[in-house]
């Protein structure tokens, strides 16, 4: 489709959007009404900008009022992930699960993806986690097989390897350093498995110009598979997918309107780093009008070497609330794993973001006690100089410690920052 045609049909629906937000969600209703926001006003996607911009603070205050439908209609409730907050409610009609997994199989088929392949799936499926039921309805709309084995595990995932050989893989891409580590102590010859891709979700696999960044080089330098980054969230209720150009995740223009502005809320250019913010298109449950998202982004509009004219969006440079001021330098939480990720005697770590009697931010780095010998303090020290010009405190403690604060009960995914 070319960006006129995919841009006409994104009119249309944003058209249906805003008359059904104002016939059925009590937040949107409030919003035009107290904006005097004339709906009529607004049928193009250049007229978006007319709309104020909804933030994760009025999806948190407001939470049940962007609900457009009787309780009973909802199929499927889910959280947000709440890094920086509480978890945000999200409720999904039946509908709303059949986007999902339109939005899952259109995005395997961007990383390549056919009914050919079987799908291992490294993440929960469960505890209220929207992604991993996607991936598992995704697989299916598009006629391929999925196994189920979930977190972590490392010894039951090369087991379901090798009995089912699965093509390819979904994990939090700072695992599979751990899953090879695991193969390389017990003997698994991982070379010859029969993984060819991996989807990575959740984290960066490449710098902002797309090279591989060092846990994206980590894993291509040990093991001969293809990377594929996505970028998601509840919200959205839709991925940004890699094609196999690797070039930014693409657009899905039928799922969402996306705009990447600067500090003032305007449209920034070709390759520049703005804030992502989605409009969502034919969700039935809790619609979203200019959302905020908080991820800063590089964007793309060019048409893509695969054929594709949707826009692409580059790697997760950091999120807004998440920036941190440290000893006069802006530093992202990413940029700081990608440096610990650099080193390859360590294999788990936490980085603490607290503020000082002062105000002002500290980054503690807790790593595993073995670790502790004056080389490789001094190693560590001089590396994020280089890399960084700061260097964060290092704090040593037991691997059961470090692993507990990590991979917490109550929590989905491990934790590789807290803030305190
Ligand atoms: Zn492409």
């Amino acid at each position: 489709m070319s960006q006129t045609a995919y841009r006409g049909a994104q009119d249309n629906r944003l058209k249906y959007l805003l008359s059904y937000v104002s016939d059925h969600s009590p937040y949107y209703q409030r919003v035009f009404r107290e904006h005097g926001v004339d709906i009529e006003a607004v049928f193009k996607i250049a007229d978006l900008s007319a709309l104020p911009f909804t933030t994760k603070d009025d999806l948190a205050a407001a939470n049940d009022d962007f609900l457009c439908v009787p309780k009973s209609r909802i199929a499927d409730y889910v959280t947000t992930s709440g890094t920086l907050s509480d978890p945000v409610a999200f409720y999904l009609t039946d509908s709303d699960i059949e986007r999902l997994a339109t939005n899952e199989a259109e995005s395997f088929k961007c990383a390549g993806g056919s009914e050919r392949d079987i799908y291992q799936l490294m993440t929960t499926i469960d505890r209220r986690f929207m992604a991993g039921l996607a991936y598992w309805m995704g697989a299916r709309k598009m006629g391929a097989g999925m196994i189920r084995v979930g977190p972590g595990a490392p010894y039951l995932q090369w087991e379901s390897i090798r009995r089912f050989s699965p093509t390819v893989i979904i994990a939090i891409p700072s695992f599979i350093p751990r899953l090879i580590d695991y193969a390389l102590a017990n003997g698994i010859d991982f070379q010859s498995s029969s993984i060819q891709s991996i989807i990575c979700i959740g984290e960066p696999i490449r710098n902002p110009d797309f090279t591989f960044n060092e846990l994206g080089k980590r894993i291509t330098s040990q093991w001969n598979v293809k990377l594929f980054s996505t970028y998601a969230s509840t919200e959205m209720g839709a991925a940004f997918t890699e094609c196999s150009e690797g070039k930014g995740g693409h657009l899905n223009p039928d799922l969402l309107i996306l705009e990447v502005v600067d500090e003032d809320g305007k449209a920034v250019e070709e390759g520049e780093l703005g804030e992502v913010v989605v409009t969502t298109l034919g969700v039935e449950g809790m619609p979203l009008l200019r959302y905020k998202t908080g991820d800063l982004c590089h964007v793309y509009y060019s048409p893509c070497a695969c054929g594709r004219t949707s826009p692409r969006l580059g790697p997760v440079v950091g999120r807004k609330q998440q920036m941190i001021k440290f000893k006069g330098t802006t530093i992202f939480p990413p940029a700081i794993f990608d440096v610990l990720d650099m080193v390859s005697e360590i294999e788990l770590y936490q980085v603490v973001v607290s503020k000082n009697e002062f105000g002002n931010d500290e980054i503690t780095v807790l790593l595993a006690m073995h670790l502790h010998t004056p080389a490789f303090r001094e190693m560590l020290h001089s590396l994020f100089k280089s890399r960084l010009r700061v260097t964060p405190v290092f704090e040593f403690i037991t691997a059961e410690e470090l692993s507990s604060r990590i991979f917490r009960q109550e929590k989905r995914k491990p934790e590789k920052l807290i803030y305190i």
